[in-house]
């Protein structure tokens, strides 16, 4: 937690749950990133914390951005981002937010198969695309090649193709995962595009650019290895692989920028025993898998937890939301311990919750009201 956030929590006790930013934190992790990367040019996945206070900040630092939907582009819009800076990066795209993002200036564009290839030559014609390949996710808390990326021998085809409909094909990406805690992935997946551009070229394609997507870490409750570590292994990588000819060089950091800039400041409501003599208590939060705290899902992000009674004599717990839901449940398997003089009424807080949390809150699920924000 930020000394700001502290300060703000202490003396304004505001209404439980919210999450609080530290604007100026997110500037810090903008600065690190570009210090630890200077050869790339940053696109903020905005997905991770849309807030126009975030993106404004990040548009003074001359930060670039990663829309995933043509809300997401407006909202880079009236933050003052030009559409020069926006990269359309969601593989999936409505047609209509494809041909709105193309009239507003928007040229950069991400797909993934031949059917999204001819959606954006029709809506967004002449414009540059790259294609997102399939690598491996391992090392990731939060995988997400299941679901998009091809494999080499198609996004080589569809280069071709991209070409061919009058669209400029101008380099690759992937994403090894979120949370990426093994710098090693972004080694093997550099390695793989690299012979696909020696392979275009001898086609007579020249691709322009290499994606290198998000998953930089955040500390959550176990350590992860620094920016630097991250940004020594790729440049390692992409210079064996590209010599003196270095392509540009994009990354889309989402959660590395803002994650560690926010806290959930929330009550607990209840500490019970299911059964009598149960050694493991459960403590039900005022915010829970529906209030934001979707990436709990799996217990795949562990967020540390302070109490106020931090330092005395700890017992076994499960942690929970306040939803008459089943699913509801944060950590149950991880041998989350906690204060055994924790009460209902304490607040607590969860560390490093400023990523992937407000914009997956549920609208009024049991009553609950969306949560609150504060940026400060
Ligand atoms: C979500 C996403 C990102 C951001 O990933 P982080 O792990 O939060 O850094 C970047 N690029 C794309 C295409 C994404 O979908």
């Amino acid at each position: 937690m930020t000394p700001k956030i502290a300060r703000f929590l202490a003396d304004q006790l505001p209404a439980t749950p919210c999450l609080v930013v530290d604007v100026d934190r997110v500037a810090e992790n903008f600065r690190a990133l570009r210090a630890a990367l200077p050869l790339a040019s940053i696109y903020y996945a905005v997905k991770a914390n849309p807030a126009p206070q975030v993106l404004e900040r990040l548009v003074a630092l001359g930060s670039r951005f990663d829309a995933a939907g043509i809300e997401e582009v407006e909202a880079c819009f009236a933050a003052g981002a030009a559409p020069s800076a926006i990269s359309f990066g969601n593989t999936i795209k409505k047609a209509g937010a494809i041909a709105r993002a193309h009239a507003a200036g928007v040229d950069l564009y991400a797909f993934d198969c031949a059917e999204e290839l001819a959606k954006l030559a029709r809506h967004a014609p002449g414009s540059r695309v790259y294609c997102r390949i399939m690598v491996e996710n391992a090392g990731a808390d939060w995988p997400l090649s299941r679901k998009f990326g091809t494999d080499v021998a198609t996004a080589r085809a569809l280069m071709l193709r991209a070409g061919e409909l009058g669209l400029d094909p101008y380099g690759l990406s992937f994403h090894v995962g979120s949370q990426q805690t093994d710098p090693a992935s972004y080694q093997l997946a550099i390695g793989r595009v690299a012979m696909l551009f020696t392979d275009l070229r001898d086609a007579g394609v020249d691709l322009r650019m290499v994606n290198l997507g998000g998953g930089f870490p955040v500390r959550y409750r176990d350590e992860v290895p620094g920016i630097a570590t991250f940004g020594h292994a790729i440049m390692r990588a992409m210079t064996r692989a590209f010599g003196n000819d270095l392509p540009e060089m994009v990354i889309e950091p989402g959660r590395f920028i803002v994650g560690d800039a926010g806290v959930v400041s929330t009550e607990v409501v209840l500490v019970s025993r299911r059964t009598q003599h149960d050694p493991v208590r459960w403590v039900y939060l005022d915010i829970g898998r529906f209030g934001g705290l979707a990436e709990t899902e799996g217990e795949a992000i562990r967020y540390r937890i302070t109490t106020p009674h931090d330092g005395g004599e700890t017992g076994p717990v499960t942690v929970a939301g306040p939803t008459c839901d089943g699913a509801d449940v944060l950590y149950q398997r991880s041998n989350y311990r906690l204060p055994t003089a924790l009460e209902s009424g304490d607040r607590v807080e969860l560390l490093a919750a400023g990523a992937y949390v407000s914009t997956y809150a549920s609208q009024r699920f049991n009553g609950f009201a969306p949560l609150a924000e504060h940026y400060i």
